[in-house]
């Protein structure tokens, strides 16, 4: 794509859904933390539904912990990776109650040092919480850079820098929620819903489909 077209793309996306929010439920820094590292390899719909009983019983780190890894995994047996996830998610709570006075803490740096978090959780908790402007490349936004000429890059940091490169400033943050929503409901990655898409004009993906099937 042209800077026009990124542009004008990105501002047919946000004229459609000029709200875009995260999916995911939270009331705070933490339940949003503890949220997407749960939802890895998960649906949004699949964390909620196993959130509400865990965050009613471990509403903050300090509980958390108490509740312990069989506590935590108890609420969360139904989303992928979960003995994982119960491990970090307690590891993580402990290094917040011993490094962070149990907040969350605001830079990458000891965001990406707890247990489970990586850079593109990080991003999520900088963008939403924090009012940062970064871009949290999943795997929505990775096939969506590809497919459509928005980003090209073989790896997420490579399609999140196109984009931090390539959408104004002042678009860069609920950008994030305009992709994956896009990723999400219309640009699927098995069988993209061109037919109704508002972003086709400036999208170069050879074999859009124009009709459903
Ligand atoms: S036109 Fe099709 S391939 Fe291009 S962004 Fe829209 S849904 Fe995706």
């Amino acid at each position: 794509m042209t800077q026009r077209e990124v542009v004008s793309f990105i501002e047919a996306l946000a004229l459609a859904n000029p709200n875009a929010s995260s999916e995911l439920v939270f009331t705070n820094a933490y339940t949003l933390l503890v949220s997407v590292v749960l939802s890895a390899q998960a649906t949004d719909v699949s964390v909620n539904k196993a959130t509400v009983g865990l965050f009613a019983d471990a509403p903050d780190p300090a509980t958390m912990v108490r509740l312990g890894e069989d506590g935590v995994a108890r609420h969360i047996r139904t989303i992928g990776l979960w003995r994982a996830k119960a491990k970090n998610v307690v590891a993580l709570s402990q290094v917040l109650i011993d490094r962070h006075g149990g907040e969350v803490p605001s830079d990458r740096l000891s965001l990406e040092a707890l247990p489970g978090v990586g850079r593109k959780t990080a991003n999520v908790v900088l963008n939403v919480v924090f009012g940062e402007s970064t871009m949290a490349v999943d795997t929505h936004i990775l096939r969506l850079g590809n497919r459509t000429g928005l980003a090209p890059g073989a790896t997420p940091r490579a399609v999140e820098d196109q984009l931090v490169k390539r959408i104004p400033r002042d678009m860069l943050r609920p950008s994030h929620h305009w992709l994956i929503l896009h990723g999400r409901y219309v640009c699927k990655a098995r069988a993209p819903e061109c037919w109704h898409c508002v972003g086709r004009p400036y999208c170069h993906y050879p074999d859009k489909r124009l009709e459903p099937v």
